[in-house]
């Protein structure tokens, strides 16, 4: 069963050939088996997952199965959830249970998802390793060749796209501010989408940073996530940037091919001292491309070298606007003071996690009187023109492909010295989000040491079919189909 891809597992249930219930079980099974390792999920739901699930096995029954009838899957632990325990992987939201569901788990329940859990994610959707979660780390099923050390799945949804990659779920709910769909997808060896800014609703998912943040799939193929991703997307009048653009049947753009199609190479993409292995599997990406009948162009995007370091200024500054509710008043954790004041103090200096206070820190000084002119404003002015760079390029050409990250998964507890070697981990991935672009990774091939790469596909906005038409095409030639350790040994 475990086998099965989403797709797979849908044909399979219409088929008869097991039961929601079973498939359900299956999965709680393999949950309960690898989560005290992996730590994917902070919370299980098993009594209600077998709920829904005899509800969907009714469904299927009167043939009125919804299009993710009896499917399990992972949700971020961002995304608000009815009576069920919402952390954002944070300390001041461990008591926080929404009287709420998001729009886009309501529209996942509306096709009959069944929900297994919610998953572990670094605090607030900031990281790029999942250590920062107050619900303690996660690790990667993969390890190196012959080396046991745990991995970190990237983040910030780690937990996501690990519980994907070791068979605990069908698929996941993630979102990506700057890279945390991509980047996990690709360490965990998944296919993961951040569709363009607008696509899915923003309702009910704790914000980060607003101008940046978006939902997306992270699944096993890349059929998979446009099924979910069909299902999550939607105009939402409670979201004012969402967009009202109609859902186009992304599991058909699957199987286009790309005859024909312009794939940019942008070359400001191309880093000094980035390892060979990931300038080589791109090379391989291109030329599957052209293989399939792609033509390849290069094409420049000068404005990409200042891409972290605006968005370490504009995700920050939104992020402190955004994390100034959590006050000890109205929800979340309250640490009493003296006086209001020391309330508030208490409760921010406990609830927050070090990385987070780190950011508001930086978000107020970006944005505070002296210095909004010389780095917020000016940070804003530059992401203006990365937009324009992408598109000029989207004008000669339909689609780009650049590596999804500048290395593969690295130790538990590596890059924590520095805060600016893990915000590198971002260098690929940040630039279509200060354009608000669709963008996909696409597991393509192992390092030397056995660990998953990923190559990253990026459309023009609102076309994430040919997104999906380029990463399956990708997919299709890498043929990867490699099990996690942690899972082939489970
Ligand atoms: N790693 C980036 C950060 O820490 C991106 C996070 C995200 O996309 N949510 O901000």
């Amino acid at each position: 069963m475990f086998d099965l891809s989403l797709v797979a597992a849908r044909d399979a249930l219409a088929a008869k050939k097991f039961s929601a219930r079973e498939l359900t079980t299956a999965y709680l099974g393999a949950i309960e088996k690898l989560n005290p390792d992996i730590n994917a999920y902070i919370t299980t739901l098993p009594e209600a997952a077998l709920a829904q699930a005899d509800a969907a096995d009714i469904s299927l029954a009167k043939g009125e199965a919804g299009p993710l009838c009896g499917i399990p899957l992972a949700i971020k632990d961002l995304f608000c959830t009815k009576g069920v325990r919402t952390t954002a992987g944070s300390k001041i939201l461990s008591p926080f249970i929404p009287p709420y569901e998001s729009t886009v788990t309501a529209n996942l329940l509306r096709d009959g998802a069944i929900f297994l859990g919610k998953a572990n994610m670094d605090e607030f959707a900031m990281g790029s390793s999942n250590m920062t979660s107050a619900y303690g780390c996660v690790t990667n099923p993969w390890t190196r060749r012959g080396d046991n050390r745990p991995l970190v799945p990237g983040g910030s949804s780690g937990g996501s796209a690990a519980a994907v990659a070791a068979r605990m779920a069908l698929g996941a709910t993630a979102t990506d501010t700057g890279g945390s769909i991509r980047q996990p997808a690709a360490f965990c060896g998944i296919v993961g989408i951040k569709p363009t800014y607008g696509r899915c609703s923003r309702w009910g998912v704790v914000a980060f940073a607003s101008s940046l943040d978006q939902a997306g799939p992270v699944a096993r193929t890349v059929e998979d996530a446009a099924v979910l991703l069909g299902s999550m997307a939607g105009f939402d009048p409670k979201d004012s940037t969402s967009a009202d653009i109609a859902v186009p049947d992304f599991a058909a753009a699957c199987k286009r091919g790309v005859k024909g199609l312009r794939i940019g190479v942008p070359r400001e993409y191309r880093l000094d001292g980035m390892p060979p292995e990931i300038d080589a599997l791109w090379r391989q990406g291109l030329d599957w491309l052209r293989e399939a009948g792609a033509e390849i162009v290069d094409v420049s995007l000068p404005h990409t070298k200042y891409g972290l370091a605006t968005y370490y200024i504009v995700a920050p500054a939104e992020a402190s606007s955004n994390l100034a509710r959590y006050d000890g008043v109205r929800f979340g954790a309250r640490t009493p003071g003296r006086d209001l004041t020391e309330l508030y103090e208490n409760t921010r200096a406990d609830g927050f996690g070090a990385e987070v206070q780190r950011r508001i820190l930086i978000g107020t000084y970006v944005l505070s009187a002296g210095y909004y002119d010389a780095y917020y404003l000016r940070a804003q002015k530059v992401r203006a023109l990365m937009l324009r760079d992408f598109t000029e390029a989207f004008e000669t050409v339909d689609a780009l492909l650049t590596p999804a990250t500048p290395s593969a998964a690295f130790g538990q507890g590596e890059k924590m010295d520095d805060p600016i070697t893990m915000y590198l981990n971002d260098i690929f991935t940040v630039p279509v989000n200060m354009a608000g672009l669709p963008a996909m990774s696409v597991p393509a091939g192992l390092d030397a040491q056995g660990l998953p790469l990923g190559l990253q596909i990026i459309g023009r906005p609102f076309d994430e079919e040919t997104v999906f038409a380029v990463g399956a095409a990708i997919e299709r030639a890498a043929g990867f189909s490699t099990l996690p350790n942690l899972r082939a040994g489970a």
